[in-house]
């Protein structure tokens, strides 16, 4: 396609989970659902079944296994997301400054929340900003400020004083943190393996809980009554096994809690999703795991029990809405992926793009 061009996709265009069109154009760089009636337009067609870009709503840029990556590294990382559909990152957390990104016509959209707050010596080394409850606020407003209208903290981590997963800030501190962070237009999310962070984080006003594998009965409507969003990163958890087994010698306690909270993954999705709280496909691309496993996420949600066009939502139409991003709107830039077959009959197929279009232009 060239710049002078046209893309007509027909087919299917999954426009709303129950909204399908037969077609759409791409002028400009934008959508349209009108054929372009300019003389003499080059037209390239592509056949199938289309979907917005698909969004992976807890993956890092510019972050690896020991922290900070350099620019090519985190090119590279954007790349294979961007060839593995996902068009739109909530990036949730990075200690690299990834702004040039947006300079890039031909790499995935990112919403940033800034670097990972930590309380000192309770997260992974060279990640957050490592703090104590005294500086939380300050370095809330910071991190917002730097932002794309999202803070992360790390709610809980291992307390090698009880040799377990601990919560990490007392709630005066959390409840402070997060109103100034909605003062200045931030929504905040914040990491949590375990369960005993969760109440005061949620009744101190969060927006979102990364993981939340310690979701309980008792908290699950309490979830659901304020609407806190989880991102369960199900192909996360599931080094949960060799973690546990890694940390077993030094941290008993600890490696137990972890195979609890793995072993009950899907039952806790499938309740969260059954009571009403809204569930996001996240990969946790860019820690340990690597980049581009978006549709094996989809796929973890469908074996927790979540309906596959309800998953399929949740990196699609839902997660676009959730983060204030248009989908296949008339008129909204023309970030979309086709694929051969329905994806609501077999999610398996988000695993292999047909065609990806990213702001009007075929890259993949
Ligand atoms: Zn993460």
């Amino acid at each position: 396609m060239t710049d002078a061009g046209v893309l007509h996709v027909k087919g299917r265009v999954l426009a709303g989970p129950d909204d399908v069109r037969d077609e759409l154009w791409v002028v400009d760089g934008r959508i349209s659902y009108d054929r372009p009636v300019r003389p003499g337009l080059d037209v390239t067609t592509v056949d199938g079944w289309a979907l917005p870009g698909l969004v992976d709503a807890h993956c890092h840029v510019g972050l690896d296994t020991h922290g900070p990556v350099p620019a090519e590294t985190a090119e590279k990382q954007a790349l294979t997301d961007r060839d593995a559909g996902t068009l739109l990152l909530r990036d949730a957390g990075s200690p690299s400054d990834t702004r040039w990104v947006d300079d890039r016509e031909d790499l995935p959209r990112i919403i940033r929340a800034g670097r990972h707050i930590a309380r000192t010596r309770r997260y992974i080394r060279n990640y957050a900003h490592e703090i104590e409850p005294e500086d939380l606020v300050a370095y809330v407003a910071q991190e917002a400020r730097r932002g794309d209208g999202w803070v992360k903290l790390v709610g809980d981590w291992i307390d090698r004083g009880t040799g377990d997963l601990g919560a990490c800030w007392p709630r005066d501190a959390v409840e402070a943190a997060i109103g100034e962070a909605h003062r200045l237009g931030a929504r905040v999310t914040a990491h949590c393996f375990a369960e005993d962070s969760l109440r005061d984080l949620v009744e101190a006003g969060i927006d979102c809980i990364e993981h939340a594998t310690g979701l309980t009965d008792d908290l699950i409507p309490l979830f659901a009554e304020r609407g806190v969003a989880i991102v369960p990163t199900l192909v996360n958890i599931a080094t949960f096994p060799d973690l546990a087994a890694g940390g077993e010698q030094k941290f008993p306690r600890w490696s137990a809690h972890m195979r609890r909270l793995y072993d009950r993954r899907y039952d806790t999705v499938r309740s969260a999703y059954d009571a009403g709280i809204p569930v996001y496909v996240g990969t946790d691309a860019g820690g340990s795991l690597a980049h581009g496993l978006v549709a094996g996420e989809v796929a973890e949600l469908v074996r927790a029990g979540i309906p596959p066009v309800e998953a399929v939502s949740a990196t699609a139409w839902g997660a676009r809405k959730w983060l204030g991003r248009p989908g296949l709107e008339e008129g909204a830039p023309a970030d979309l992926v086709v694929y051969g077959a329905d994806p609501r009959a077999d999610v398996g197929v988000l695993g292999s793009p047909r065609r990806i279009v990213l702001r009007g232009r075929v890259v993949g």
